[in-house]
């Protein structure tokens, strides 16, 4: 039997069973590290990201720890909140409450998760009736916590995920506001892609004496993946990647770009030149987010397109290749970037699409990845003319897409994070290939259609922007 084996663990029978049904055998590296230390109590500072099965590292630990307080009793002061998880946005509030109750369905543990943009009520009517496991977003935590819906001083396990992204969106004052709720005898994991000194500090403040776990070296990049860097212009960056993905037969990308505005600008014009494409960035609602994700989950359409804060933590493994639109502006998103291709053994591809004015940003990379990096030019099969614009409008054309492109100074500083470096590159995990009708009609002029949205996700009302609907007035 493997080391890294599930069975290894000696995990109470309604957890292995739910693990087996999920078809989980093997550990992955972060929940072969974690599951051990989480289970002896201690604290924990994890360096992972959303992708990396971090969710069941905590989850199946706590429960096991949590199963001596298991009761069948209708009472609700019976089922006080022993665990609590934040999280940074409702989509990863989602998805983690969804695994949480997966793994504790054959217990008698209770779990649900709140955040903001829904109606209290049902929210409170839950907690109301007692929840052991409580999943939430720090905002709409504080307004139930004001409510007295929510009472934390029986709260055992805290755990702080997707912590740098918490502090980015600036959540820091909320989660002291809550961390100051819950008995200081307690259990704290913490876990982060990145660990700025803000995160250090976050850390030497609420944890103690954590044991730190790093699954991989720093700003590793797969080595299956091939790395490709082409010197266009910014008007042939869309004729570059129709090519590539012509002749290289890709099925499904990725395409990042810097800025929210280039982000769906970008999508509208690929869509309307024929390429079944979607965006993902902070200023869709909720409900259009899950909707390109979906679609792009279930292989309806060809491109996402999307900036780097918004298709970070998003739960999609593997995709065949990357193209970075835009030559990223902290070199640590390239890392993250091309970390969504080319994993257990697949080849994934890597294009970055260099303009003329990138040299800074190009040197930024090449000194993060401690190599030269070679530029090549970009051959086109055809010679045709490209701008059909030649008029006084090309003028204003080329200005605005070059707005696009580097997105306003507010923009870039809102959407760039600190540059720090990624610990964990996601586990391998083969690509799942959506099941097509068809092989990818990249000509075609199809429309995207709208997808399933979680069960959990009933938006009451569209919000200009995700983050901004979590974060406090
Ligand atoms: P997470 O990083 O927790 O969001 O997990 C990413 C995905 O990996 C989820 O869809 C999990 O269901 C899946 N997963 C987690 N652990 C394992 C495992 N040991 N084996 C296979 N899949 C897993």
């Amino acid at each position: 039997m493997s080391e890294s084996a599930f069975s290894k663990l000696s995990l109470a029978e309604p957890l292995a069973r739910a693990v087996a049904e999920m078809g989980y055998e093997q550990m992955t590296p972060i929940q072969a590290q974690a599951i051990p230390v989480v289970l002896t109590g201690k604290d924990v500072m994890g360096a992972a990201q959303t992708g990396t099965g971090k969710t069941a590292a905590f989850s199946l630990p706590l429960l096991q720890r949590m199963l001596k307080h298991e009761n069948a009793s209708t009472s609700p002061a019976r089922h006080p909140v022993r665990a609590l998880v934040l999280l940074p946005t409702r989509e990863l509030a989602d998805q983690v409450a969804q695994q949480v109750k997966l793994y504790a369905k054959y217990t008698n543990l209770r779990s649900a998760v709140v955040f903001g943009g829904m109606d209290m009520k049902p929210q409170t009517a839950e907690l109301k009736r007692g929840v052991e496991v409580l999943v939430a977003t720090p905002g709409r935590l504080l307004d139930h916590i004001e409510a007295k819906n929510a009472v934390l001083n029986q709260v055992e396990y805290v755990v702080l995920d997707e912590a740098d992204r918490m502090l980015d969106i600036g959540f820091l004052p909320d989660l002291q506001r809550i961390l100051s709720y819950l008995p200081k005898q307690r259990t704290t994991l913490l876990f982060s892609a990145t660990f700025s000194p803000e995160i250090k500090r976050l850390a030497n403040s609420y944890l103690q004496d954590p044991v730190t776990i790093e699954v991989s070296k720093p700003n590793a990049t797969a080595s299956t993946v091939e790395q490709h860097f082409f010197s266009v212009t910014d008007d042939d960056k869309r004729r570059a990647i129709k090519q590539i993905v012509r002749q290289r037969g890709i099925t499904q990308a990725f395409v990042f770009v810097n800025s929210k505005l280039g982000c769906a600008r970008l999508a509208r014009t690929l869509e309307r030149e024929g390429l079944k494409t979607t965006a993902l960035h902070g200023d869709k609602s909720q409900d259009e987010r899950l909707k390109s994700l979906d679609a792009f989950k279930k292989g309806e359409v060809d491109l996402l397109v999307a900036t780097d804060v918004a298709a970070r933590g998003l739960d999609i493994k593997d995709v065949p290749a990357v193209f970075n639109f835009d030559v990223p502006f902290n070199p640590e998103d390239y890392v993250h970037r091309i970390g969504r291709t080319g994993r257990a053994g697949a080849s994934g591809l890597a294009v970055t699409l260099v303009a003329p004015g990138d040299q800074r940003l190009m040197a930024d990379l090449e000194k993060l990845l401690k190599r030269k990096v070679e530029i090549e030019p970009m051959e086109f099969d055809d010679e045709r003319p490209r701008g059909r614009i030649n008029d006084g409008r090309r003028a204003w054309r080329e200005r605005d897409e070059e707005e696009d492109r580097r997105g306003s100074y507010e923009e870039r500083r809102r959407e760039s994070r600190p540059a720090s470096a990624p610990k964990d590159p996601f586990f391998d995990q083969p690509y799942e290939a959506p099941e097509r009708e068809a092989a990818a009609s990249w000509d075609a002029n199809t429309k995207p259609a709208g997808g399933r949205v979680s069960s959990n996700i009933k938006p009451k009302r569209k919000l200009a922007a995700l983050f901004k609907a979590n974060t406090p007035a």
